[in-house]
């Protein structure tokens, strides 16, 4: 009987913070599977192999695949093809697969394209749950994200002006992710409402680069860099 492969959460960029099971995974797996992005200098980063090697994974066993950081999708949909072929190949081999995931798999995360083509040709894979950025950002700030009644939305980086602005006035908390493909409109809704809070997060749990403030004046002059997110509570 084969294995399934398995997708690892990782969570958010501390390595203390992925769980035991998926730990317990990447010890036992034969081979693993993680994204990594050539950025414009051509040096190659990836958060997941980052994190793989504080806890100790041998990199003899990681194969770390490009994913292309274009606006282009079809670049991107490509590369996952490509790996999906990969993992496949393995997989009839016999091999313990996993895949690395930043935060958890299940949460805005693009191997979801790798995991559906994979069910589509009946290979078994299973997903290991792990703590999302937001939820560790919400840790950092020291704030309770949402009380009693409260709804929380999520909102992936596009919105506009005037839906944000009546999304806070009608007292949701909201949780923007990817907020560099929406820092205009957060910027000019922050200038309509300079008494609001928004805590603005970077690059949480990483280590020299995590940053956390609510100072508006610090928000507005930041360029919001990939990983970054805002919590705004009513
Ligand atoms: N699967 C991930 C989300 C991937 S979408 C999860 O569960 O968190 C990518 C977005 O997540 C980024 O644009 C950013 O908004 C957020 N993000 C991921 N890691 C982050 C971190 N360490 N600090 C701040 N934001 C982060």
């Amino acid at each position: 009987m084969f294995n399934p492969v398995v997708f690892v959460s990782l969570g958010p960029g501390e390595a203390d913070l992925i769980t035991i099971k998926g730990l317990k995974h990447l010890q036992s797996a034969q081979l693993i599977y993680c994204p990594a992005t050539t950025l414009p200098n051509n040096k190659v980063t990836s958060r997941g192999s980052a994190i793989l090697s504080e806890l100790g994974i041998e990199a003899s066993k990681i194969d770390l695949f490009q994913v292309p950081m274009s606006k282009n999708r079809e670049l991107a949909l490509q590369a996952y093809r490509e790996i999906t072929h990969r993992i496949i190949q393995k997989h009839q081999e016999g091999l313990r697969i996993a895949v690395t995931v930043e935060g958890d798999a299940g949460f805005y995360s693009s191997v979801h394209y790798i995991m559906d083509e994979l069910r589509e040709r009946h290979i078994p894979v299973s997903q290991i749950a792990g703590i999302p950025a937001f939820i560790a950002c919400e840790a950092t700030a020291g704030i309770h994200l949402v009380k009693q009644e409260e709804q929380l939305q999520v909102i992936p980086g596009v919105i506009a002006f005037e839906s944000l602005l009546k999304e806070i006035r009608e007292g949701k908390v909201l949780v923007i992710m990817k907020t560099s493909q929406c820092e205009t409109v957060i910027k000019q809704v922050m200038r309509e409402l300079p008494d609001h809070t928004f805590h603005y997060f970077e690059n949480v749990g990483v280590k020299e680069k995590e940053f956390y403030t609510t100072d508006h004046r610090q928000i507005l002059e930041r360029a919001f860099p990939y990983f970054s997110l805002l919590i705004i509570r009513p």
